[in-house]
């Protein structure tokens, strides 16, 4: 029985998590469940399954939660504060940690399951982007296991040689036959809008995925392509390789979910349903497998594949991620910081669609050249870029 530990179990990945474990009571348990504000759905998840411990970011939020599973006469002891979720990350009982909390907020309870050896499920791709280099220095030195969530990762991960899977230190992807990834996207919903509208893209709009089904950032940042930027950037981390070896390619049915192309010319791809239940079944039993909730794909009712290189002046925030990725860790910190302030402040409706791209540019031109080496400038950086990001809001207003 090995026990689970979700970082933002009420979010869409939380969500897919619990529902994959539900039906491998015999093999999973879980030990704890956190969230940030939403008192109803965890709670529901903790009645249902009656994890040990229970922490919520917002200390009011848990009192709340704490007053109502004692009035279900329930057993789980509730937790507040951010120290609590790095403290039930790092719980010596935890052996697999998913981590699935939206944006920079999830980087030090994400690192502190990293820094006691867990098995790490990471969703969370905004930790990666901003600390790239020092979480994977952290993974080696601590002899944790990473495994990829992110669909296009988990199906990168999936079609390396077991050799490069299970290494302790990841070896070049040239020493493993491996000429280039190809990191698929499906251009979201605006993939064939006239550019000349796009100032007028509403929130609902640019929320409405044609494929998936998730949270409010990240579908955000799949209509701006910036999350194919901080894949793009994931990528670079968690496969050892140089930006030149990943090639972005858009596939609108988002069925291959990502491919390896090796030296002798052979592709290699995964295949599936848009559903994150997959990954995540896969990375819950690595190396073993387990059934999941997702249908099998039907081949007689797929439409045809397509393939074609996304459009600069459709998708600039892409190339600006790409471009961060080239500086370095500081310019990745910095472009985080700013997209996460644009994202929120386009979702209050206090910037148009197009501003994102505005203030992510004059972002990362300001700090392009910053050094973050370690945690503590990480940590920094990011503060001032947001507050930077924050001043750009009110003057674009
Ligand atoms: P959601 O917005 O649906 O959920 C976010 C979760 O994090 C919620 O449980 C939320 O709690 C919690 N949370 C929010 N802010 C904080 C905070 N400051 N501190 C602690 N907890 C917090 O996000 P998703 O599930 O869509 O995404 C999660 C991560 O996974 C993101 O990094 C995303 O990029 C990545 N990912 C998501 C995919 C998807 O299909 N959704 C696909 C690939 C990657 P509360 O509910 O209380 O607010
Ligand atoms: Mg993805």
């Amino acid at each position: 029985m090995r026990q689970v530990v979700i970082l933002g179990a009420t979010g869409s990945i939380g969500c897919s998590t619990l529902s994959v474990l539900a039906m491998h009571p015999q093999q999973f348990k879980v030990l704890a469940l956190t969230a940030a504000t939403q008192v109803d759905k965890l709670l529901a998840q903790c009645l249902e399954f009656q994890p040990r411990f229970a922490a919520m970011l917002c200390p009011k939020a848990a009192a709340e939660l704490k007053a109502a599973l004692a009035s279900h006469a329930s057993a789980t002891e509730v937790l507040a504060g951010p120290d609590a979720l790095a403290e039930l990350a790092a719980h010596p009982d935890a052996d697999i940690v998913m981590a699935a909390i939206v944006g920079a907020a999830g980087l030090l309870p994400t690192l502190a399951a990293v820094e006691q050896g867990k098995t790490v499920l990471l969703a969370n791709k905004e930790a990666l982007v901003m600390s790239g280099e020092l979480f994977m220095d952290k993974v080696q030195r601590h002899g944790a296991t990473l495994l990829p969530i992110d669909s296009e990762h988990n199906a990168i991960f999936q079609c390396l040689p077991a050799a490069f899977q299970q290494a302790k230190q990841r070896p070049a992807l040239s020493e493993m036959g491996i000429a280039k990834l190809l990191l698929t996207g499906s251009g979201g919903p605006f993939l064939s809008r006239d550019i000349n509208t796009f100032a007028t893209v509403t929130v609902a709009e640019a929320v409405a995925h044609p494929n998936w089904s998730m949270g409010q950032k990240i579908s955000v940042d799949s209509a701006t392509m910036m999350n194919k930027g901080l894949e793009f950037i994931e990528a670079r981390w968690l496969f050892n390789c140089a930006p030149a070896d990943i090639e972005v390619v858009i596939h609108p049915q988002s069925i291959i979910h990502s491919m390896v192309q090796y030296t002798d010319g052979s592709v290699l791809a995964q295949l599936g349903q848009p559903d994150m239940r997959t990954p995540i079944a896969h990375a819950l039993a690595f190396p073993d497998r387990i059934s999941s909730p997702v249908q099998p794909l039907d081949f007689s009712q797929l439409a045809n594949f397509s393939f074609s290189k996304p459009e600069p002046e459709r998708y600039p925030n892409l190339y600006l991620a790409i471009a961060a990725c080239a500086a370095g860790q500081g310019a990745t910190t910095a472009l985080n910081a700013a997209n996460e302030v644009a994202v929120a402040a386009f979702i209050t409706e206090q910037i148009r669609f197009t501003d994102i791209t505005r203030l992510n540019e004059k972002c990362l031109a300001h700090f392009l050249n910053y050094a973050a080496r370690s945690l503590d400038d990480i940590v920094a950086l990011d503060f001032e870029a947001r507050a930077y990001a924050q001043q750009l809001v009110r003057t674009l207003n």
